[in-house]
């Protein structure tokens, strides 16, 4: 028997463009239901045509009626979706849980009220949005008076991956719209329901046509389009590295500011002081929520060699008491991976992990004749593997040991990617040391990937370029202006 609920609400499937729910030039393409493997919905595509005339309506609304709403407006207006996403919650959690397979209790307990958060967050920011007063040398011997005024960016493409849409879409439009910008959103394939719902509540909420819009569509018709158009004046990408990389390329043609955050291979460090009764079940988050499909996912576990074992059994434990199933089945603990091919890649990982050696502690093996599980998985294996290389993006950890501080920065460093990283120990000054010398934009420290709309995020190396959250949203999303007035 399935726990899958009823919708009570009627699916969005249409493009939100220019105020309007409109269909999509490009045709549709088939959101399948990852648990099943079923059919969930056709959505409608956005064409290079569609592209356009969002750009226009987001050019428009730019320089006139978002213009004119003040600044304690715009808040009031963001505010106020952030009440319509708390009076939605279940809704926008189950269209989550049906569209890419997230447990829904975390869909429940982090991607709503994340969003609801940082909306909330960034709708505070909106009338504190200032420049400074500069004091100066003057100018040939006269007195000036220099200012920096802080204005929006302008048009802004969220390009967001199907993982936690509503959460990562969250950490674009909210303080995006706080200084001023036009927003075109263009969701995942894998995910586009529960954000265009939330187009549903932006129409709601009154937002000015062309202030919040989201284009589904091929990523690379729609997302390519826009990441072209000369009318886009940032893109900000959430997604793989390999695609922004392409994106980067792209932008540089016309300038386009741009922030990647891209994938991962972060390490989770468990040093010899560490107490494991209290870290276990952190590692395990680290390794296995979201069945694994997260950025910041700890799939590299340094132990130290004086714990080397017990970490392996209890990992190995853990990954054994992991509930797979329906999302909406309140025991499940992991939901399937987003779509066959994803299944595939990480069964291809563990296909090479065991090739090249490493010893298979727990799992391996996909779960079901429907849908696209595969069992929580860890492995005992060494840095230089691929398991240990490469972004798997499922229920992956490689443990590895460890002997000194050294030895584990130096391999936690040891990777193309800097995203996030974990420290586990009771002494004060190692985790100080630690936190300094790990490569990577976020670090928690006894507990995983801490993630609050107050905090920047973002990564180093191949992980990507530039910040989200905190007041690094505010300086992402605004260009400084400096105003000389020569007195
Ligand atoms: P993806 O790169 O395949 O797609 C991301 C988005 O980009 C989708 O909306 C897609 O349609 C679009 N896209 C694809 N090709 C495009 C193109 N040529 N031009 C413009 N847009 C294009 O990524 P994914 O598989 O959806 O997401 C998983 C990846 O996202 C993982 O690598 C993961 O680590 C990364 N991620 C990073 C963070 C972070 O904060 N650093 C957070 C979540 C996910």
């Amino acid at each position: 028997m399935t726990a899958t609920p009823e919708l009570t609400t009627e699916l969005t499937t249409d493009l939100f463009l220019g105020g309007s729910f409109v269909p999509g030039r490009a045709g549709t393409f088939t959101s399948l239901n990852p648990s099943t493997g079923a059919p969930l919905a056709e959505v409608s595509a956005a064409s290079p045509e569609d592209v356009d005339a969002a750009v226009a309506a987001a050019t428009a609304a730019l320089h006139g009626d978002w213009a004119a709403v003040p600044p304690s407006g715009k808040g009031a207006l963001i505010h106020r979706l952030a009440d319509l996403v708390e009076r939605d919650a279940t809704v926008l959690a189950n269209l989550d849980s049906l569209d890419m397979g997230v447990p829904n209790g975390l869909a429940q307990m982090l991607f709503v009220p994340n969003l609801v958060a940082t909306l909330r967050y960034y709708a505070g920011w909106a009338d504190k949005i200032n420049g400074e007063q500069i004091s100066n040398d003057g100018y040939f011997g006269r007195p000036t008076h220099a200012y920096t005024l802080r204005q929006p960016v302008g048009v802004i493409a969220a390009i967001v991956p199907w993982n936690a849409p509503l959460m990562i879409l969250g950490w674009k439009l909210a303080p995006a719209l706080a200084c001023g910008n036009t927003v075109i959103v263009k969701p995942a394939e894998d995910a586009s329901l529960s954000i265009l719902h939330l187009a549903r509540l932006a129409e709601e909420v009154g937002f000015p046509a062309g202030v919040v819009q989201v284009l589904p569509g091929e990523g690379t018709v729609t997302g390519a389009a826009l990441v072209r158009h000369p009318g886009v004046h940032k893109v900000s990408f959430t997604g793989s590295t390999q695609v922004g990389r392409e994106i980067q390329k792209v932008t540089a043609d016309t300038f386009k500011r741009t922030t990647l955050e891209l994938g991962g291979k972060s390490a989770q460090i468990v040093c010899a002081d560490a107490n494991l009764d209290a870290v276990f079940p952190s590692i395990g988050m680290g390794v296995f929520a979201n069945s694994g499909q997260t950025c910041a996912a700890g799939s590299r576990v340094f132990v130290h060699r004086s714990l080397y074992d017990a970490v392996l059994d209890g990992l190995g434990g853990a990954a054994g008491a992991q509930v797979l199933g329906d999302p909406f089945d309140p025991t499940t603990t992991l939901g399937p991976l987003v779509n066959a091919a994803q299944r595939d890649r990480v069964l291809g990982y563990v296909a090479a992990g065991s090739a090249e050696g490493a010893r298979l502690v727990a799992g391996g093996r996909a779960v079901g004749e429907a849908g696209f599980f595969v069992e929580p998985t860890v492995f005992a294996g060494t840095n230089e593997m691929t398991i240990a290389r490469e972004e798997i993006f499922g229920p992956v950890a490689t443990v590895i040991p460890f002997d000194s501080d050294e030895e584990a920065l130096r391999l936690a460093n040891d990777t193309a990617y800097g995203l996030a990283g974990t420290i586990y120990t009771n002494d004060l000054a190692r985790a100080h040391a630690l936190s300094a010398g790990l490569q990577a934009g976020a670090i928690g420290v006894n507990g995983w990937s801490p993630l609050m709309p107050q905090l920047p995020w973002g990564g180093l190396k191949a992980s990507g370029v530039g910040r989200e959250c905190g007041y690094d949203g505010i300086l992402a999303n605004t260009e400084s202006k400096t105003v000389t007035v020569v007195l």
